[in-house]
């Protein structure tokens, strides 16, 4: 049986675009994540002609497909910026990176949703009804961000990344991305990524089938399978609901391998990109085929 699983880390694309899909299939990668412009910088010059074409050949060479491979936006950029200049200035970069992926011929951006920004005190953030009269007015501004360049730009899906809730830091529930995916006009154009190191410092436990089972179970009431666009594959530092964003190597933090052997052999996450971003490097092709080695043939 053919792996129907597409594993790949989040390469480096320095010297150039095209040099990811080479990085990719040099550990063995079958998917990749990738920056299509320095990630600490707002303004890039935009992709020409030739590094597009090498780009494009260097990924069909490599046998990855569009699909599976999962760029991934700017950090600079705050989609729920509660100022509006600053907010203006995350949107037109969203933009440009959404027109740098269709220039790449592919098919998904993958990005964190946003921050509200508001400093809270320990009362204020105890006040469950306060706490999400501030997050939803934050979330409304997310959702009408991506709308705004959904509408600007064309073929390319955004891709709401799940967050580990560290700061003000939105998308670290499920209701969240619901939330957001609910006021986006254009549902064929949005999705979700759900990063493991994230989701389980969030607080959704994955350790044992039980837990897995009742966490994607909630997952799929709440957010819906046919979103689910991608994955980033990585172990935590931190412990189960610490909302603190530090990921380790595989087997080597809280979560433990099994929740990755149960990944791997749950087919609803069958033909997406499942991307490590683990802090070790040099063992990203031992993680690959570690994880291969999980499917039951
Ligand atoms: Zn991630
Ligand atoms: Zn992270």
């Amino acid at each position: 049986m053919t792996s129907r699983k597409f594993v790949g880390a989040h390469v480096s694309a320095s010297g150039g675009v095209y040099n990811a899909p080479l990085n990719a299939k040099e550990i063995g990668a079958k998917a990749f994540a990738l920056f299509t412009k320095n990630q600490r910088q707002w303004v890039a010059k935009p992709l020409d002609n030739e590094t597009i074409q090498k780009f494009k050949q260097a990924l069909d060479a490599s046998g990855i497909l569009p699909k599976h491979v999962l760029p991934h936006d700017s950090y600079l950029i705050n989609l729920g910026h509660p100022e509006i200049e600053k907010l203006e200035k995350s949107r037109a970069a969203f933009i440009d990176e959404l027109e740098r992926c269709d220039a790449l011929g592919l098919d998904r951006l993958n990005f964190h949703p946003g921050s509200h920004l508001a400093k809270l005190t320990k009362k204020q953030k105890e006040d469950a009804s306060l706490l999400e009269e501030i997050e939803n007015k934050c979330l409304d501004v997310i959702a009408e961000s991506i709308n705004i360049a959904l509408d600007k730009t064309q073929n390319v899906k955004a891709v709401i990344e799940n967050t580990a809730g560290q700061g003000s830091n939105l998308g670290y529930k499920f209701e969240h991305l619901a939330y957001i995916i609910d006021k986006v006009e254009d549902k064929s154009r949005v999705g979700v990524c759900i990063d493991t190191c994230h989701m389980f410092t969030a607080g959704y436990d994955i350790r044992t089938r039980e837990a897995y089972d009742k966490t994607w179970d909630e997952f799929g009431k709440i957010v819906g399978f046919e979103y689910l666009s991608g994955m980033h594959i990585n172990d935590s530092k931190p412990p189960l609901g610490s909302k603190v964003d530090r990921h380790h190597s595989l087997g080597k933090g809280e979560i433990g391998l099994d929740a990755f052997k149960f990944i791997m052999n749950d087919e609803r996450m069958d033909d997406i990109p499942l991307i490590l971003e683990t802090i070790d490097e040099t063992i990203w092709k031992d993680e690959i085929a570690l994880l291969y080695s999980f499917e039951k043939k």
